[in-house]
């Protein structure tokens, strides 16, 4: 897209998503700039995890254009997406319960290394300096999110809010430039959402661009340079924390609830 800023990274335009009759995205549009977070909001249902879904590659929308630092990307496999630099964390964790912290943390890093299963299988010296590396790859986001202490625990042994650390840590390992949290607050206590706030802050720091996708509406608005609000699948409002908490159509959406 030629028209487009330098400083927008993605660019959905009116992309639409159905499942069996349910509209799960319809024609919504937004942009995201480089180096901010940028929030999406709204109700359970809304479509928030779909919108992640189809930038990533695991849905395909059934229409309009997702274009990420100039190219479209819309439809592209998942693989092809990861390996432009969209990495993405997931609603619920879905992590090894039987391995420890950077066992689960070197999962993300699996899907760039260049030795073959063959070469893994024979433990050769190649597929050995493979996983050496990985191991220290993995260990650096660990530090990164403050648990490189917690390395060698059995993930089963840590709280939620450091296992959503760890699910953070393995998307870092894939070196992305944008990275999307799915309801990375979801759960936690208070003061596990303070560590989490300082991370996203570190993270933007370092040159990241993220995008927030969250239920828990004080969370974003301390956070958010923009918020997006989503509602059964339709754009219903975009702007400023202070725009959007005073939006109607926000506040009946959310009805209820504090903002
Ligand atoms: P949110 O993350 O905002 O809670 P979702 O994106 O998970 O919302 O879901 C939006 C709508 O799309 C819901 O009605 C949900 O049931 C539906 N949906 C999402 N994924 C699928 C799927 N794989 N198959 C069928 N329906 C789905
Ligand atoms: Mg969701």
């Amino acid at each position: 897209m030629a028209s487009q800023p330098d400083s927008v990274l993605l660019d959905v335009q009116n992309v639409s998503r159905s499942f069996a009759g349910i509209r799960a995205l319809n024609l919504v549009s937004f942009s995201v700039k480089r180096k901010k977070i940028t929030a999406v909001i709204g109700p359970n249902g809304a479509g928030k995890s779909t919108l992640i879904n189809v930038i990533t590659g695991v849905y395909i929308p059934d229409s309009g254009g997702i274009h990420f630092g100039g190219s479209d990307i819309a439809g592209l496999p998942a693989h092809i997406v990861a390996s432009k630099g969209i990495a993405r964390t997931f609603q619920l964790e879905e992590l090894f319960s039987s391995m420890t912290v950077i066992e689960n943390a070197m999962t993300g890093c699996h899907g760039k290394t260049g030795s073959g299963m063959l070469a893994c299988g024979f433990a050769l010296p190649s597929a050995r300096r493979e996983e050496k590396r990985i191991r220290e790859e993995a260990m650096e986001c660990l530090a990164m999110v403050g648990l490189e202490e917690k390395a060698l625990e059995p993930i089963s042994r840590l709280p939620l809010g450091e296992r959503k650390l760890v699910g953070i840590a393995r998307a870092l390992s894939m070196k992305p430039g944008f990275l999307m949290l799915d309801e990375p607050a979801g759960g936690l206590a208070g003061h596990e959402v303070e560590r989490l706030v300082k991370l996203i802050h570190r993270l933007i720091e370092q040159g990241l661009t993220i995008l927030l996708v969250e239920h828990n509406m004080p969370f974003v608005m301390s956070l958010s340079e923009k918020i997006v609000v989503l509602d059964a699948g339709v754009k219903i409002a975009e702007g400023t924390p202070e725009e959007v908490k005073n939006d109607e159509r926000v506040i009946k959406a959310y009805l209820g609830q504090e903002l």
